[in-house]
């Protein structure tokens, strides 16, 4: 049987469903919407988009999810081609209007003489022939229970809670210095697994004061506002005493700053490396439910970061995703059942441009082995072959957390450091090379549009 189904028809299993039909292969999608529905969805359209209407930055110089566009619209991608088609005005930015762009993806796919469309929730996970699962953050109850089952349950998140992540090159290590607690660990790795920034009493106050000051975000209508042990947001410690965060993440005992040797410290704030290039640290147990805007201004009071740049910001929301980096090979196949693949948000990646890429890539790579031809793994110079690195292997699988495309998941370019000009001259050069490398690996993979197979 040469059918590929796709189970879930949002960002991820469009695009995925879009490549593999123009490559040739039947593809089923299993969309169980509007038959069962989700707390965020309102409609049985495919590609629907839950929230903010905007796929953020397009500009593919100097962004990362910029560049991610450019990677799409020159794989010939649906997602892209459908949101340019109902782009709304918005400076920079990519915003769509997004009940003629979720119309248009079902058109166009239903339209496609390779696609059909089933309603219905699929609840376990088959045996036999080929799959892709996409089905988002918000994965059926009874699925996510199979998922879970399959994978163990501590390979499964049901909720999100990101701590912010600094690129590296942003932290002032005049301030900041690197050492994980009482010494531990001999390699240098572990070594360098660890950076710290130091606070006296007065900025810890004053810190403490700003966290309980922030404005914050709401859960989602339907979404639980149950916390978990151990992923408290800051903030809610800080509500429960001013000393709290002092005698948890923000403890100051078993570091030595080499700065001020002579300084006790009142309390340190601890990041830990997130990926294995060492370019993105996340700070420690600041899960954290405030608003971007207050989170910026209150991390910058932290010495060492003021002027740091954020690769992402924190945040905790339902969102169901895998432990990818232990479960996933590099073609996003279960490695306990290679017949199932995952795409989108539910292999940890984050947002709607990103969750679409993903679905790209799977659906490319679920109908080439279908066909039985060879692809060579995505180039990770790219934004896709980053992306896909990080999550299948780069990251760091014990404290994983969704991920958006940034251009700290990309190999450092040589030669170019230093500076807000710098800056602008590596972005550019990592947007170049990674056109390059994108497009090579294109013209080895080209789409078809023959019949089915
Ligand atoms: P989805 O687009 O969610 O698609 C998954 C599909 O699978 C859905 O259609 C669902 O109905 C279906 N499905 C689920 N279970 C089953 C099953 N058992 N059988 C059959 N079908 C099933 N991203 C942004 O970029 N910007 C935002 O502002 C933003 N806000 C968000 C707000 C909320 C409340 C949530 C939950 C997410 C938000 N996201 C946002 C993330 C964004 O929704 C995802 O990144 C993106 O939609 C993920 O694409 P996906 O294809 O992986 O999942």
């Amino acid at each position: 049987d040469k059918t590929l189904h796709i189970v879930g028809g949002g960002m991820a299993g469009s695009e995925a469903a879009w490549q593999a039909a123009r490559m040739g292969v039947n593809v089923v999608i299993h969309e169980m919407r509007p038959q069962v529905g989700t707390f965020a969805h309102r409609t049985g359209d495919l590609a629907e988009m839950v929230c903010s209407n905007s796929f953020r930055s397009d500009d593919d110089e100097q962004n990362a999810v910029g560049l991610l566009h450019w990677e799409m619209r020159k794989a010939g991608g649906l997602i892209m081609e459908m949101a340019d088609a109902h782009r709304l005005p918005a400076g920079g930015a990519l915003a769509v209007d997004r009940d003629p762009f979720a119309r248009a993806v079902t058109d166009r796919l239903r339209a496609h003489p390779n696609v059909s469309v089933e309603t219905g929730e699929i609840t376990d996970l088959p045996d036999d022939g080929q799959w892709i699962f996409a089905t988002g953050p918000l994965t059926s109850e009874k699925l996510g229970q199979s998922i879970a089952r399959e994978t163990g349950s501590t390979a499964l998140a049901f909720f999100d809670a990101i701590a912010p992540i600094v690129y590296f090159d942003t932290i002032d290590m005049d301030k900041a210095w690197m050492q994980s607690r009482y010494d531990k660990g001999d390699t240098e790795e572990e070594r360098t697994a660890y950076l710290n920034c130091p606070m006296d009493r007065d900025q810890y106050e004053a810190f403490i004061d700003a966290l309980l000051a922030a404005e914050k975000t709401e859960f989602h209508e339907g979404e639980t506002a149950q916390y978990f042990d151990g992923c408290l947001p800051i903030e809610v410690m800080a509500e429960r005493g001013r000393e709290t965060l002092r005698h948890g993440p923000m403890k100051p005992v078993g570091l030595t700053n080499p700065h001020q040797p002579d300084v006790k410290a009142h309390a340190v704030v601890q990041l830990r490396r997130d990926n294995a290039l060492g370019t993105l640290y996340n700070i420690v147990g600041f899960q954290t439910k405030m608003k971007y805007g207050a989170q910026t201004s209150v991390f910058k009071m932290i010495p060492g970061l003021e002027n740091a740049a954020f690769a992402r910001l924190g945040g905790i929301h339902r969102n169901t995703f895998l432990n990818s980096p232990t479960l996933l090979d590099a073609q996003m196949r279960l490695r306990a059942r290679p017949n199932i693949r995952f795409a989108g948000q539910i292999t940890g990646v984050e947002g709607y441009v990103e969750s679409a890429a993903m679905g790209l890539l799977a659906g490319r790579l679920a109908a080439a082995e279908l066909l039985g031809k060879d692809v060579p793994a995505p180039p990770q110079d790219s934004a896709m072959g980053a992306l896909i690195h990080h999550i299948t292997g780069g990251a760091e699988a014990k404290t994983f957390q969704p991920m958006n495309v940034n251009f700290g998941l990309f190999r450092p370019v040589d030669g170019l450091k230093g500076g807000r000009r710098g800056r602008r001259d590596r972005y550019k050069a990592y947007t170049d090379r990674a056109k390059a490398a994108w497009s090579d690996w294109l013209a080895q993979c080209p789409l078809d549009e023959s019949e089915p197979v």
